[in-house]
């Protein structure tokens, strides 16, 4: 049977890092039927639009996704496209495991944590307003219904995994409402599963307590935007974000993306580092049920980066990302 999969390749480094991608997914032997549809900067032009509808009716068909970075305009032009495409799919759950991997140079050993972050509301639910000239706000929406799903998730997560502890990120000590609800809701979820320990911490401590000793933490349950600087923090851990995969889930639909963006300074030179992504694919095999074909995957990825021959540049390597991607292809084909 073929898995149809929307693939989404992105801008900069989107399209080198998903060819790489789909070249190793090829590699495991399962027969995959793409659907490539464009969206991000590079749509803008020909569609007049940075997500065309045909985008969403991909996904909402096939129910599976794999996308590379889209770039978002800073301080003006079109609104994110990966925002729109978790809100519009109700894809609440952000999960992003980071975990130490063998060969590669980092300050840290033996980090084996999970992000899960709240992925459809926070202060990216874009609600921003010019009230008078010179004052501007910006709504931050936090719900009952987002935090209890969320916490849900992480906790049923959590027992899948055989996961310990969950440490819920939070600043209500001074969002006293929108993160004591968001808070509440954890706590209320908690008491469900007593094996697991539930504890609290402020986000800037917790900052400071991830640089000092990031395996202290086991699985970190976070609204959106505390989620989305504490994954770049948390990539910093395993090698940076050449190499921190994620998933975005929803009810029906799964769309697979890295942690990274579309990194518009080594862009078309074949110096992005297709691991993440790679390690992305693998968590859709995972997802797919395919869990044989995704360990054939990360034991490929594992064994490159053991051998240190075939390293991209933010490794301390030369290689290219096509190099890299037929080397761990090989891997997984005699694997
Ligand atoms: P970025 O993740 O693109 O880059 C940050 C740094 O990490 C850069 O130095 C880059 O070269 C490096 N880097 C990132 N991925 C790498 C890889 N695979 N291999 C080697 N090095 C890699 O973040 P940014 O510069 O803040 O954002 C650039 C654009 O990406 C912006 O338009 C932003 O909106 C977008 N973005 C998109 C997503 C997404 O689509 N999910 C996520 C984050 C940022």
């Amino acid at each position: 049977m073929a898995y149809t999969v929307t693939l989404i390749p992105g801008d900069g480094i989107g399209p080198e890092v998903a060819s790489a991608a789909v070249r190793v997914l090829t590699a495991t032997g399962l027969s995959f039927e793409w659907e490539t549809e464009h969206a991000g900067a590079g749509t803008l032009g020909q569609s007049g639009t940075a997500l065309p509808p045909s985008v969403l009716e991909s996904v909402r068909r096939t129910k599976v996704a794999l996308k590379g970075p889209t770039a978002t305009p800073i301080g003006t032009g079109h609104r994110s496209v990966n925002v729109e495409l978790r809100k519009q799919l109700d894809l609440y759950a952000n999960l992003r495991p980071v975990a130490t991997l063998p060969g590669v140079k980092s300050r840290y050993e033996g980090v084996d944590l999970i992000v899960v972050r709240e992925n459809t509301e926070d202060l990216y639910s874009g609600l921003e307003h010019v009230v008078v000239p010179g004052v501007v706000e910006s709504i931050k929406i936090i719900t009952e219904k987002a935090s209890t799903r969320i916490a849900r998730y992480a906790f049923e997560h959590a027992r899948l995994k055989g996961r310990k502890k969950i440490s819920a990120v939070h600043k209500a000590n001074i969002m006293k409402l929108s993160d004591g609800l968001f808070l509440d809701c954890c706590r209320a979820v908690a008491k469900g599963y007593p094996e697991i320990t539930y504890e609290e911490v402020i986000v800037d401590n917790c900052c400071m307590q991830l640089v000092l000793d990031p395996t202290r933490f086991d699985i970190l349950l976070l609204e959106n935007l505390y989620g989305d600087i504490v994954s770049d923090l948390c990539a910093g851990f395993i090698g940076g974000l050449g190499m921190a995969p994620g998933a975005n889930i929803g009810e029906r639909e799964a769309m697979f993306e890295a942690v990274h963006g579309s990194a518009p300074d080594i862009a078309g030179k074949n110096m992005a580092n297709p691991i993440a992504l790679i390690l992305t694919g693998a968590m859709m095999l995972d997802h797919l049920n395919e869990q044989k074909a995704a360990t054939r995957v990360r034991e490929a990825v594992n064994a490159v980066l053991r051998e240190g021959k075939k390293l991209t540049r933010d490794l301390g390597g030369h290689a290219g990302t096509t190099e890299i991607a037929e080397a761990i292809a090989a891997h997984v084909e005699n694997g």
